[in-house]
């Protein structure tokens, strides 16, 4: 599961360990794993399968967290070895290779950035060039746009226009096609006016690089100012903090120590004016003198790999089908995702997340192969990889759709099954589909489980990919824990028993939507504008912003943001804006991926009028949008 929903990658979080932090804290818990009873018999009328098999089910989950699977990275050679292992058990079932190569549907992910060619800072002071060292006085980010710029230099405070606390480090400066300097965090009272703990949305990188982008700028440099006492002015290890895939602007970190001497130039001090900054509580922006310029250089290359689906099928009588998913990555070696950074380069196992849902889709093939071509509809086992990265997998299978999506009757996607405790189970998207909730009651009946359901379908796992195609999904989880993305991830926690039981469920919630002669119909649930909970977490909360209504497709991101749908009656909805539309501006914010748009969405007010313009048909459409309060 990922963290949480996001465009394409991880949120840019200074504060991200807190809130997630705070959020597992909640659920920490002392495993006490409950006897196993056997499932409960099939419905009187359903078609009789075998239970599963809670060995059987927990040999899978071992076999996936093996060394050799080195942690299902989709950037490491372990993720191929289990999905052999995965097409080698659907094909020992006896179900249909379901890919567009056998079992295999393979795609290509952006798996993350290195630096590749020229990387350089050159700083020019009254005529005298320094070249300063790569990873030593400076360091780009891995979301920094690659290009070059040689500029006039500005100090822009910490890069803040916040106009619901009247203050913005832009107001009367220049930086047009110049380069930014601009401090890490905030100024200090930000968070407490924000009624935040933590710190707010501004103090995150790509906040700061998307505004000095807006304002003109050509470069942004970072750099820490004061440090907590302790702690050193140390440069972020590239690739550790991720964002989007380009900022659209060039980015790098100095140490204060080559910022103090560009202080110097100026006659003032890096700590003073900081200091300034946060006793007034006014911006204390200033351009350098001209004898101060910068010249920046910057090469990143995106890595990239390709990983596959594991797809197979169970005809039915007819050509409609229910779809059963899990994905099966994981972190591989740990990487920006990992919560236990200090552990990156360990296997991160994954057996919770996602080798417990996997083995259950395993499981579930072998308990229902047996029922090949005597249900009225087929099931489609699909086996995602690039979840991990921004459910890349279930979004690309939703793209190239290797069965017709309009057969699709519903998707049931399992992901972290393994840690029920207390019988306690959580199923998301129950208001998605018309039957679900008379299905589930019947499926439900002879089990031990505590349910808690949520009606929405838009969380961060890939059954979120199908809510945006209109296919009613449900969502099996057993809750969060603090080995959550962490290499203590391990098989011997996993409650085997109970996750058998749990896929017994699942089995016969399938079974229920299969033999049900009316499919149900997709309903939208009015969620939160979820898309963004990412970006909006990332600043130590702040709000989603006033609501605009758009169901944003997470499979594509440059040029853009292409709405996979619009919520109905939705002020989106109200100007006349569909499914398909791209949005490319936003008021007089150009637009290129969900970042800009979370950002301008969220410096926008409930009433505003904003003229937002859409690619429809390769014609830009404007339109007015009354953004209302959020529901
Ligand atoms: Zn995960």
């Amino acid at each position: 599961m990922l963290r949480r929903l996001r465009p394409r990658r991880q949120a840019i979080g200074l504060t991200f360990t807190v809130a997630v932090a705070s959020a597992l804290a909640g659920a920490i818990f002392a495993q006490a794993p409950t006897a196993a009873t056997g499932a409960a018999p099939p419905t009187s009328g359903m078609p009789a399968f075998a239970p599963a098999d809670s060995t059987r089910y927990l040999d899978t989950v071992k076999g996936l967290t093996a060394p050799a699977m080195e942690g299902r990275g989709d950037d490491t050679q372990g993720i191929n070895r289990a999905a052999d292992l995965l097409a080698e058990r659907y094909r020992s079932f006896g179900l249909e290779p379901a890919g567009t190569s056998g079992f295999f549907q393979p795609f290509s992910v952006i798996t993350g950035a290195k630096l590749a060619g020229n990387n350089e800072v050159v700083q020019e002071i009254s005529g005298d060039k320094q070249q300063l060292k790569l990873n030593e006085d400076f360091v780009p980010f891995s979301f920094s746009a690659s290009g070059q710029a040689s500029a006039q230099v500005v100090f822009a405070g910490y890069g803040a226009t916040a106009d619901e606390f009247n203050y913005d480090d832009f107001r009367g400066l220049d930086v047009k096609d110049k380069v930014v300097v601009l401090l890490r965090y905030e100024p200090s009272g930000f968070a407490a006016k924000a009624g935040n703990q933590g710190l707010t949305r501004h103090a995150a990188l790509i906040t700061k690089a998307i505004n000095a982008r807006n304002h003109g700028a050509k470069a942004v440099v970072i750099v820490n100012g004061k440090v907590g006492s302790g702690e050193e002015d140390a440069l972020t290890r590239f690739g550790t903090v991720s964002g989007p895939e380009n900022a659209g602007i060039l980015l790098v970190q100095v140490k204060n120590t080559i910022a103090q001497g560009w202080f110097q130039v100026a006659g003032k001090s890096l700590e003073s004016v900081q200091d300034q900054i946060n006793s007034s509580g006014q911006p204390a922006s200033f351009a350098f003198p001209n004898t101060l310029q910068l010249q920046l250089d910057v090469n990143i290359e995106n890595t990239r790999a390709t990983v596959k689906n594991v797809l197979a099928y169970l005809p039915g009588k007819t050509d409609e089908y229910v779809i059963l998913g899990a994905h099966y990555d994981h972190l591989g070696y740990g990487h920006y995702d990992s919560l236990a950074p200090s552990q990156i380069g360990q296997i991160h196992p994954g057996a919770d997340d996602n080798a417990s849902g996997t083995a259950g889709l395993v499981e579930l093939a072998r308990m229902l192969a047996p029922l090949k071509g005597q249900l009225p509809r087929g099931i489609l086992f699909e086996s995602f990889a690039g979840e991990e990265l921004g459910l890349l997998g279930s979004a690309e299978w939703v793209k190239e759709p290797t069965r017709p999506l309009n057969k699709a009757v519903a998707m049931l996607n399992m992901d972290m099954i393994g840690r029920i405790r207390n019988d306690k189970i959580y199923i998301g998207g129950v208001g998605t589909g018309s039957s679900f909730t008379e299905e589930l009651a019947s499926a439900e009946k002879g089990f031990p489980f505590h349910v808690e359901n949520s009606p929405g379908g838009y969380s961060a796992s890939d059954h979120t990919s199908f809510v945006a195609r209109r296919i009613p999904v449900l969502f099996f989880f057993s809750g969060l824990h603090s080995d959550y993305h962490r290499p203590s991830d391990t098989w011997d926690k996993i409650n085997a028993a109970d996750a058998a039981k749990l896929v017994d469920l699942v089995a016969k919630v399938a079974l229920e939507i299969d033999e049900n002669s009316q499919r149900p119909a997709f309903i939208v649930v009015a969620d939160r504008e979820n898309p963004h909970e990412g970006v909006a977490t990332s600043g130590g909360g702040g709000g989603y912003g006033p609501y605009f209504g758009s169901i944003p497709d997470f499979g594509s991101s440059d040029n853009g943001v292409r709405f996979s749908d619009v919520q109905p009656n939705s002020p989106a909805a109200k100007a006349g804006l569909k499914g398909g539309d791209v949005l490319v501006k936003f008021g007089e914010k150009k637009i290129t991926n969900l970042y800009d748009f979370t950002d301008a969405l969220r410096s926008s007010k409930v009433g505003d009028v904003v003229q937002v313009s859409v690619k429809r048909d390769g014609k830009e459409l404007t339109v007015p949008v009354t953004l209302e309060q959020r529901r």
